[in-house]
């Protein structure tokens, strides 16, 4: 698929158009083509984002997401606390892994920006002038890839996947579907972690 076409899908899925997500979308493509590999809707990739929670450039994650196919859904990209805009994408089938962090050369600029403003003044994303939005946007997606990425070396990663569960229950109170690992005996019933009154 195009590039471009992945970075508009990608800025729809997230919900706006920001430079954050676009960095997470550069980051994730370099990712692919330094692995040799590509996106996958299977879970032969998996990440490792280190946004950590709570601050205001969390949307590189679903740059990541998007480009690379690693999913909080299909649970192939997890989030380690560090507050970063990096992520290592891990290719378990050559087990093989790099890592690609946003370089923040660009910083002054965005924090000038018309968007960064009125971020800061706490007006959401979705509501400042499309213009503004695309403005950063654009600054990001047609820098030099070494002006706002930098990537480390591939390197060899052996991943060990956890096995799967595939079997599911009926929760015999509250009838909800539940994986059979979480289930909860009570008095011989096969219960869901809230109907059987057990702390986790
Ligand atoms: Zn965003
Ligand atoms: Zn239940």
């Amino acid at each position: 698929m195009d590039q471009k076409q992945i970075l508009l899908d990608a800025l729809a899925f997230h919900g706006h158009r920001c430079w954050a997500s676009t960095a997470g979308v550069r980051a994730g493509l370099v990712a692919l083509r330094l692995l040799g590999t590509q996106r996958s809707g299977a879970k032969s990739l998996h990440a490792v984002l280190e946004n950590g929670y709570h601050h205001g450039a969390m949307c590189f994650g679903d740059g990541v997401q998007y480009a690379t196919g690693c999913t909080f859904g299909k649970g192939n990209i997890e989030k380690v606390a560090k507050g970063k805009l990096a992520v290592t994408v891990i290719d378990k089938a050559n087990k093989r892994a790099v890592r690609v962090a946003y370089r923040p050369t660009l910083q002054k600029q965005i924090k000038e920006s018309a968007f960064m403003q009125k971020r800061s003044a706490g007006i959401p994303p979705t509501e400042i002038p499309e213009g503004e939005q695309w403005e950063l946007v654009n600054l990001i997606w047609e820098a030099p890839e070494e002006t706002v990425l930098t990537a480390g070396a591939v390197v060899d990663y052996a991943w060990n996947e956890p096995p799967e569960i595939v079997r599911f229950a009926i929760c015999s109170g509250c009838g909800e579907l539940v994986a059979e690992s979480y289930l909860r005996v009570v008095e011989g019933a096969p219960l869901c972690i809230d109907c059987s009154g057990y702390a986790v």
